[in-house]
């Protein structure tokens, strides 16, 4: 009974971190036991500190043994060679502290371990499942003969009871981290799963994009065609070309804004992240969109521009993120009426808010921003606010959107607010 018991709790010491650390499987990082290596140290080591507090009686009362190389052994295979440093220092030191016979035969073990399957990690990471859970149960199972033969050669004590305990152990410890082994492999193999998803969701998507962008570039392309050819053919009134002139400009500009919008969400890579200044940002934005906001009879009100908001970003994608807000603010105020743009910083967080007077969204239109194609635009593509979302989250930023009745629409983003030195 106390065998059994003792044994219980040591695998749950063992066990028990495991599933902790499962919870923290996150998606998007690529080598989830790589990227938590610290969190697998400290569960690890506390695995090993409540095994050796708490060792069972094998079989008779002069076998007191406990699980400890479990979690060293597959935590110097899974973690490599820092985490089974660290192991061995916690487990060194606990053995200390406890004392008593054997305490140099233990730590020479477990120095053994903590040097040599390190080694052997490179190897173990190529393995097949079946041939890695085979190599586990082999190391535990030999690494525990170890204590048996370096206390017959540099101890001088007697090898007995090698079948009916010292074997039995071996086998014990070899299937416990078996099992130990087996749940890092399920979690792994879920990382996977749910990482190959999300890329395939991502390259579903650009498919998509792709298809709908092709699409789109058509129709102004084929009416610049159009306008071309009939200038090749006829001749036009100079006043009359000139008004073909400015239709074909505007085509190609609905073409150029739709690429735009395109490759900003497209292209794979994240550019470099710099600390910018958000009012020298927001001033090129004014001076860009200036125009097409007079001639929309648009009115841009610039409230409060905070000089030391600064806020780590990649240039290009933080005016296209404004841009795409600012030019719906426009589009939504068919008649003409007032922009406003206010830059703050409160607490470690500027917030950038951006109001129009334009016609309000419905609840449901608010949650659906952010949804590939969601237009509510004869002409629109639906792209312009993906973009913006996808671009604000990469960038640790949030977006809160409200729109009242009467009021128009109010775009807060809030970001951490980044320390000036780097600015550029
Ligand atoms: P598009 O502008 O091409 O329609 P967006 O992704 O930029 O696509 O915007 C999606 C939809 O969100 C718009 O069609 C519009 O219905 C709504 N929307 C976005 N911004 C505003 C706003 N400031 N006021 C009212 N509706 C807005
Ligand atoms: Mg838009």
């Amino acid at each position: 009974m106390e065998t059994a018991s003792g044994m219980i709790n040591n695998i749950f010491f063992i066990i028990f971190p495991i599933i902790v650390y499962q919870m923290f499987v996150t998606a998007g990082k690529r080598n989830f036991f790589v990227s938590h290596r610290t969190m697998l140290t400290i569960l690890f080591s506390l695995s090993i500190i409540l095994c050796m507090n708490f060792p069972y009686e094998f079989i008779t009362n002069d076998y007191i043994f406990d699980l400890r190389q479990v979690p060293m052994i597959v935590g110097a295979l899974y973690g490599g060679p820092y985490v089974s440093a660290f192991l061995f220092v916690v487990a060194a030191v606990c053995r200390i502290l406890i004392g008593g016979e054997g305490t140099d035969i233990a730590i020479l073990n477990q120095l053994l371990i903590a040097v040599a399957v390190p080694l052997l990690q490179p190897a173990f990471m190529q393995m097949q499942w079946a041939t890695k859970i085979l190599s586990v149960f082999l190391i535990s199972f030999f690494s525990l003969s170890f204590n048996l033969l370096a206390g017959y050669f540099l101890f001088d004590h007697p090898i007995d009871r090698l079948y009916d305990i010292w074997l039995l152990l071996m086998i014990n410890q070899g299937i416990v981290s078996v099992l130990a082994a087996l749940l890092i492999e399920h979690i792994m193999r879920q990382e996977y799963l749910l990482n190959s998803l999300l890329k395939h969701e991502k390259m579903d998507t650009v498919s998509h994009f792709a298809a709908a962008v092709s699409h789109e570039l058509r129709n102004p392309i084929q009416g610049i065609k159009g306008f071309i050819q009939l200038m090749q053919r006829y001749e036009y009134s100079r006043e009359k070309q000139l008004e073909f002139h400015e239709t074909i400009l505007k085509e190609i500009q609905a073409a150029e804004s739709l690429i735009d919008d395109y490759l900003v969400y497209a292209k794979p890579s994240y550019g470099q992240m710099v600390c910018i200044s958000v009012k020298r940002e927001v001033e090129h934005i004014l001076k860009v969109l200036g125009p097409y906001a007079l001639s929309n009879n648009i009115n841009i009100v610039v409230k409060s521009l905070d000089k030391e908001a600064c806020i780590m970003a990649d240039r290009q994608k933080f005016h296209q993120a404004l841009v795409n807000i600012v030019r719906n603010g426009i589009e939504a105020m068919p008649t003409g009426g007032k922009f406003y743009i206010n830059v703050a910083t409160h607490n470690a967080e500027v917030s950038i808010e951006l109001a129009d007077e334009g016609c309000r969204m419905t609840k449901e239109e608010v949650q659906r921003l952010g949804e590939p194609y969601f237009s509510t635009k004869t002409k629109g593509t639906g792209l312009g606010m993906m973009v913006t979302y996808s671009v604000i989250r990469q960038m640790d930023g949030h977006i809160k959107v409200s729109s009242a009745k009467g009021k128009g629409t109010v775009f807060t983003l809030l970001f951490p607010a980044a320390t000036r030195t780097t600015t550029r």
